[in-house]
């Protein structure tokens, strides 16, 4: 890992004034997601464009520019620290060999869900709803158990191994505006350290970042090739939801693995290239199928421009968005900024004998 930049403090407490900011911004976020739940509920058709169309497409671009600031207000993350906030979380700290199999699981919950979406979230406000629910019960559950982030944001939380794959050189750095004081619960704490991909110092993190680096870009690209389940496809769909993103996980993390042997040199610049091609691809396809212009046209829109001569927008928006991502991702030196500005320890650290 390396040293983190000059001017940026090693750890910072909130000035009350400060304090109050972000409590705002994070208040306002958390209820701008209990509406979107509503909605996905009560008025399911804007409640799924709301969190599929709208939110969710902006995360990657947020993971990848501002991931302190995305932590600072996620509302499933806020849920999750509610307790330590009030003083009733029981505050373990997990060994290390839990910090790496709550990553495994982590991982695993993004590959088992994310398939999902074509045969049911992507359709269903009440089954969208559902899972954030049972996301939400988890992430309670981790944070009464366990300090600070190391349940759920820095653990269990699958969208966390996509924020450490994306944000490997922030524009910014926040103060943290969660943990205070600091409790030393994750051991390289990704919010705290300065450096990419933030594989963490236990095996099993080590294999969970190993295993998103090199297969993203696949899932991503086989997810892609599945239309939404229409009125009569049966099981044969469920299959393919899942056949096609982990086929192309398979594929890609072979590759990624064949690569890393074949060219040790390339080692530090390969994860940043199968980063950068993750999340190239996503917009590649993303963007377009926003405006009616997707693989699949209709499945994933917000806005039907089919007709309008708006077309020509989609090379337009492929090369911007490719080349912008090869840019910040591969091509930009790397900054070594942390996400975060670390709060005080509880206990300071000891001196160097
Ligand atoms: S900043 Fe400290 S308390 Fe917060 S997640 Fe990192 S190690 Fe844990």
């Amino acid at each position: 890992m390396t040293e983190p930049l000059r001017g940026i403090p090693a750890s910072r407490n909130l000035s009350p004034r400060t304090r109050l900011g972000w409590r705002t911004l994070q208040f306002a976020v958390w209820f701008l997601g209990a509406g979107i739940f509503a909605a996905l509920l009560f008025r399911p058709a804007v409640g799924l464009h709301a969190f599929w169309d709208v939110l969710i497409p902006l995360a990657p671009a947020l993971f990848a520019l501002a991931p302190g600031l995305w932590r600072n207000v996620c509302p499933l993350g806020s849920t999750a620290l509610s307790s330590r906030h009030a003083g009733v979380s029981r505050g373990r700290t997990p060994s290390r060999r839990t910090q790496g199999r709550f990553a495994l699981v982590g991982l695993a919950l993004l590959l088992g869900i994310v398939p999902l979406r074509h045969p049911f979230f992507d359709l269903s406000g009440f089954a969208t709803a559902w899972i954030l629910a049972v996301l939400a019960l988890l992430s309670v559950g981790a944070g009464l158990l366990f300090e600070w982030k190391s349940g759920w944001c820095s653990g269990l939380c699958p969208v966390h191994p996509v924020e450490k794959l994306y944000g490997r050189k922030p524009w910014f750095t926040v103060p943290n505006a969660h943990c205070a004081p600091c409790e030393r619960c994750v051991a390289l704490c990704p919010d705290s350290t300065a450096g990419e991909g933030k594989p963490g110092v236990e095996n099993g993190r080590r294999l969970a970042a190993t295993l998103l680096t090199g297969g993203f870009a696949g899932f991503i690209w086989g997810w892609f090739q599945v239309p939404d389940r229409t009125a009569d496809a049966g099981l044969a769909h469920l299959a393919s939801a899942y056949a096609w993103p982990l086929g192309g996980f398979l594929a890609s993390l072979l590759l990624f693995l064949f690569l890393r042997e074949r060219f040790p040199g390339w080692r530090s610049r390969l994860p940043r290239l199968f980063a950068a091609a993750a999340i190239a691809c996503y917009y590649w396809y993303r963007l377009p199928a926003l405006f009616g212009f997707g693989p699949f046209p209709g499945d994933g829109m917000l806005v039907d421009l089919r007709g309008t001569g708006a077309a020509a927008f989609v090379p337009l928006s492929r090369g911007f968005t490719t080349a912008f991502f090869a840019w910040w991702i591969l091509i930009r030196p790397e900054t070594a900024r942390p996400w975060m500005i670390r709060p005080p320890f509880r206990v300071p650290e000891r001196p160097a004998p």
